[in-house]
């Protein structure tokens, strides 16, 4: 943990600058509304919830573990293992995030996420704690089953961070035929839109792309949305 959060520190300066460097909104400023809370939930959903749920579940997660834990991976090299987990985990978290979108009780949770207006790097952690609980039990069963090793988790978990970072920040680079693999901020913007100015539901991608332009949800056109948000106390 103490690793990733190095990576975390680091990565965020990275893009700061790189938002300074080439904004999609120069006027945008650094410290925009709300940028102490979101500052709260990066520190709080990337240490304290993770910790908090690993120390109420892991009698329990000691219990499943002699039953669903195979280290089918464990054997196979480090790319290898990078691959297939970053693959499984992706489409896993890609089908809660739809399921977020779709089911009501979820959404209550997610629309937090949604409330965002301005678009940049800190906005990535604007999510309900409860979100990481979602994710962290659908995750259990593939990673119990592919038990790759912790270096392998750590660099997965650099490579999503760093792509969620990019989705969301202030720039306005885009990145030609990779967004049929990556998310990028002219597809997540699309995924943040206010339901005025055109479709939702779309552009679920977290880290990979593929599983939009697969299942037919991704809509990237030429031009940025004209407004972002949904209030948050909206159903959708
Ligand atoms: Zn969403
Ligand atoms: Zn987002």
């Amino acid at each position: 943990m103490g690793t990733y959060s190095y990576w975390l520190a680091g990565l965020g300066l990275f893009f700061v600058i790189l938002e300074r460097l080439w904004p999609r909104l120069p006027t945008q400023p650094l410290l925009r509304a709300g940028w102490l809370a979101d500052l709260f939930f990066i520190v709080f959903n990337s240490r304290f919830a993770s910790l908090l749920i690993g120390y109420v579940t892991v009698y329990w997660i000691a219990d499943l573990d002699a039953v669903f834990a195979r280290g089918w991976a464990a054997p196979w090299p480090a790319p290898s293992q990078f691959a297939v987990l970053l693959l499984t985990a992706d489409f896993v978290k890609w089908c809660v995030h739809n399921l977020m979108h779709r089911v009501g009780f979820l959404w209550r949770f997610h629309r937090l996420h949604h409330g965002i207006e301005e678009m940049d790097l800190l906005g990535d952690w604007r999510f309900h704690p409860a979100e990481v609980i979602f994710y962290s039990a659908a995750l259990y069963l593939p990673s119990a089953l592919l038990g790759v090793s912790g270096h392998t988790a750590l660099a997965v978990g650099v490579f999503d961070t760093l792509i969620g970072h990019f989705a969301h920040a202030n720039l306005r680079w885009r990145i030609g035929w990779l967004k049929y693999v990556i998310n990028s901020p002219e597809m997540h913007l699309w995924h943040h839109n206010h339901p005025d100015c055109g479709p939702v539901n779309r552009n679920l991608a977290l880290t990979l792309s593929i599983w939009d332009w697969l299942f037919g949800t991704a809509h990237v056109p030429p031009q940025h949305p004209a407004r972002l948000g949904v209030a948050t106390t909206d159903g959708r």
